[in-house]
Parts: structure tokens; C-alpha cells; sequence
């Protein structure tokens, strides 16, 4: 029998899929693996991953977790050693009491993120995403029907209440903050946290609070998680956080949610009627890492603050503008104008710096951006002192 396949009457995808992106830093690192493949030297700056291994005795907790048989479902919101974990974990850094059943185990900061989204938004709903941003932020927002609203951040890249203050509607549903920020590595000053805050419970808005780079801060910067300025301030703060970064753990999937127990609790549903659990070994390790010794992520920041000091001062030394980021591993310099006095097109600079000198980046446009490139440094110093003799001076 033959079978005809005629054109069909609508698309195929869905309009959801249709208008999805796909990741920009991945097409970015794609095109420098091409690159490799044909055979150039090419030195990747472009992906947000610790380059260092995840510490023995996070290893050493997975393999104890195939050893005794904890290879089966959990709950979908997480095993409650995990759930202890994470509440002993906020109280002793961030300073916030959460019960277990105000916490959520995820697959991954990610999907810890939109599942935040879907148990939040519905159809119409505005998030404030300030901008530059990492692009995710902005299109999970639209993967669940609700709209993004991109907030320019200062020359400085710190948000202030009063960057906000004129995009609030009536349908302003949520405020996506995430200091240390990716791309930029700027952190929200203390008093800029505690007045968003104030806005956002004045507002009954929630606060979507990204905590992934915490760990990663220099030159005495302070990390101020938003749910520690007290209770109502608690009430309106969803914490998103992840082990990816802060314990070189970005393969083991497993990132958490803290927040009111409906939220948590509703994300626990959503969880068991689509992925059930993260994975039961990651769970264990992920346990091991919040609970276990800190000097490996010591030691870690100390490595990633060498780096920044190399990187920076040396695209500073190579003629660019570039300030010093406070947090995250990320450089986030400025590039040359443009011939019309506008800033400098990311993309074409970042291609021709893959072409040419074989570095690739991330071309600030993939942030909603323009005139600069993410530079992430986690990358050897080898690389880096490498990556700073193919660069091309300016002037
Ligand atoms: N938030 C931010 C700001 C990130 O940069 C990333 C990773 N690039 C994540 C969340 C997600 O991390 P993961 O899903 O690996 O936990």
C-alpha cells in the first residue's frame, strides 16, 4: 500500500515549539565544534560549565547510592534527606528557614525554573526579565503563555527598583532576578535587593530569585537572597537554585526550588505527572554536596577568581572596556562602535573572531543585547593566556 503524505491542512509543531529558539550559547559552541571537527585549534570560551571535576566524595556518595540499591523511584518532589538538605543548606548560607514541604528537588536548575513558571502564570501574564538576560528566562516565560517584558538594566548591569517601577501592570505576575547575573556577572547592591523586595510584597508580585552564581563572587561582594528580609518578603520570593555550578555537578541534573508550601507542593504534582523524580544516585550526591565539606567550592572560587583577574585585566590591557565583574564566571566586555556610532554588532564580532582567531563566544545579542560578548572563564589559564595573544588589539 502506498501512502501519501499530503501537505498538511496546519503545521506540524505546535505554535508553542514553532516559536521556540534553540539556546544560543549551544549554536554558538556548535559552530566552534564544527570548526574543531575540520581540524583548527579552537579555544571555547562559550559555555557556562565549571571545567574542574565534581569533587570524590560527591562521586563517592553516588556510587554508596548504586551500592545499597536506592535505584527506584523517590517522591517526585524528592528523597526527604534531599528535601532536609536543602532547607539546612538555606538556613545556614542564606540565613531563611523553609520547612521540607517548602522545598522541591528538580531535574536541573532549569527545569526547576519553568516548572516555577507553569505553577505560577497563566495565559496573559507579564514577568519582568531585565536585560541583558540570560536568554532561558525569556523563553520559558513564553513557553507558558505568558509574555516577557525585558527591563534594560544601567550601564552597570545592577537592577534598581526604579528600572522596574514604570513596567509594572496590573498583569505584571513576577520579577525574575538573578544576581550574580549570567551573562553580565554584575551583583544587585543590598539595599537594591531590599527595594525590589519592598516593591515587589508592596505589589503582591512575586520574586523569582535565580541563585545559581551565589558562590561565585570577588572584591568582597555580598550575595542577598531576597527571601531573608522576613516574612513577607519570604512569602514572595520563589528560590530557584541548582548544584550545576557551585559543585562542578552540571551533569547530575539536579537543581530546587524553595518557596510557599502551595507552590512546592504543586510542583511536586506537576513533577509526578511528567518527569516523576530527578534521578534517585543524583539525588544522593546532591545530598553529599549540601551537606558535606565546603572547601572544594573554596577552592574552586579561588581558581575562577585567578582567572577573572587574568581575562579582565588582560582585555583591559588589549585596549577593550571592560569592568569587573563581581560575581558569576563571566567577562562581559564592550566592543568597538559601530561604524554608525551605534554599538558594535556582537554577532559579526564573534564570528570573526571564531574565523579568524579561532576563539569563540557568545555575541552579546544572544542576551538581548548588543556591543559586547560573553566571555566565560572557565576555561584553564593555559586557555586563557592563549585566548588573550589571539585577541585583537584595539586603536
Ligand atoms: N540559571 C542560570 C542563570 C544559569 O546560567 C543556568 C545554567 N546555565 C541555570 C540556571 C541552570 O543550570 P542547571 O539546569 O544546569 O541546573
Amino acid at each position: 500500500m502506498t501512502v501519501s503524505v499530503s501537505t498538511p491542512a496546519r503545521p506540524v509543531l505546535s505554535r508553542r515549539l514553532q516559536q521556540l529558539p534553540p539556546s544560543p550559547t549551544i549554536a554558538m559552541a556548535a559552530r566552534g565544534r564544527a570548526l574543531a571537527k575540520a581540524g583548527v585549534r579552537v579555544l571555547d570560551l562559550t559555555l557556562g560549565e565549571p571545567d574542574f571535576d565534581t569533587p570524590e566524595h560527591i562521586k563517592e556518595a553516588a556510587h554508596k547510592a548504586i551500592r545499597d540499591g536506592k535505584t527506584k523511584y523517590t517522591p517526585a518532589g524528592g528523597i526527604p534527606e534531599l528535601r532536609e538538605a536543602i532547607c539546612q543548606k538555606l538556613a545556614r548560607e542564606n540565613e531563611i528557614e523553609y520547612r521540607p514541604e517548602e522545598t522541591v528537588a528538580c531535574v536541573g536548575g532549569k527545569q526547576a525554573l519553568y516548572n516555577v513558571l507553569l505553577a505560577i502564570c497563566d495565559p496573559g501574564d507579564e514577568v519582568l526579565v531585565p536585560v541583558p538576560t540570560w536568554p532561558t528566562f525569556a523563553d520559558q516565560v513564553r513557553l507558558v503563555d505568558a509574555t516577557p517584558v525585558l527591563v534594560r538594566l544601567p550601564d552597570d548591569y545592577k537592577l534598581r527598583a526604579a528600572d522596574l517601577e514604570p513596567h509594572l501592570t496590573p498583569r505584571t505576575r513576577a520579577i525574575i532576578l538573578n544576581s550574580p547575573s549570567n551573562p553580565t556577572g554584575a551583583v544587585m547592591r543590598p539595599e537594591d535587593v531590599r527595594a525590589v523586595t519592598e516593591l515587589a510584597v508592596s505589589r503582591g508580585i512575586f520574586l523569582i530569585s535565580d541563585e545559581t552564581y551565589e558562590h561565585f563572587l570577588y572584591d568582597g561582594a555580598r550575595h542577598v537572597a531576597p527571601a531573608s528580609l522576613g516574612p513577607e518578603a519570604k512569602a514572595w520570593t520563589i528560590e530557584v537554585n541548582t548544584v550545576s555550578k557551585t559543585y562542578a555537578m552540571t551533569g547530575w541534573r539536579i537543581g530546587y526550588v524553595a518557596a510557599r508550601a502551595e507552590i512546592a507542593k504543586a510542583i511536586d504534582a506537576l513533577m509526578s505527572q511528567t518527569t516523576s523524580n530527578p534521578a534517585s544516585i543524583a539525588q544522593w550526591a546532591a545530598v553529599a554536596a549540601l551537606s558535606g565539606p565546603q572547601d572544594c567550592v573554596h577552592a574552586m572560587v579561588a581558581e575562577f577568581a585567578r582567572r577573572r583577574q587574568l581575562l579582565v585585566s588582560g582585555l583591559q590591557q588589549l585596549g577593550y572596556r571592560c569592568a569587573w565583574p563581581e560575581g558569576a564566571f563571566y567577562a562581559y566586555p564592550r566592543l568597538p562602535d559601530g561604524p554608525d556610532g551605534g554599538p558594535g554588532d556582537s554577532m559579526a564580532f564573534a564570528t570573526r573572531l571564531l574565523e579568524q582567531a579561532h576563539v569563540n563566544t557568545v555575541p552579546g545579542s544572544a542576551f538581548f543585547d548588543e556591543g559586547s560578548l560573553r566571555l566565560s572563564y572557565a576555561a584553564s589559564t593555559a586557555v586563557l593566556e592563549e585566548v588573550l595573544e589571539r585577541w585583537p588589539r584595539l586603536g
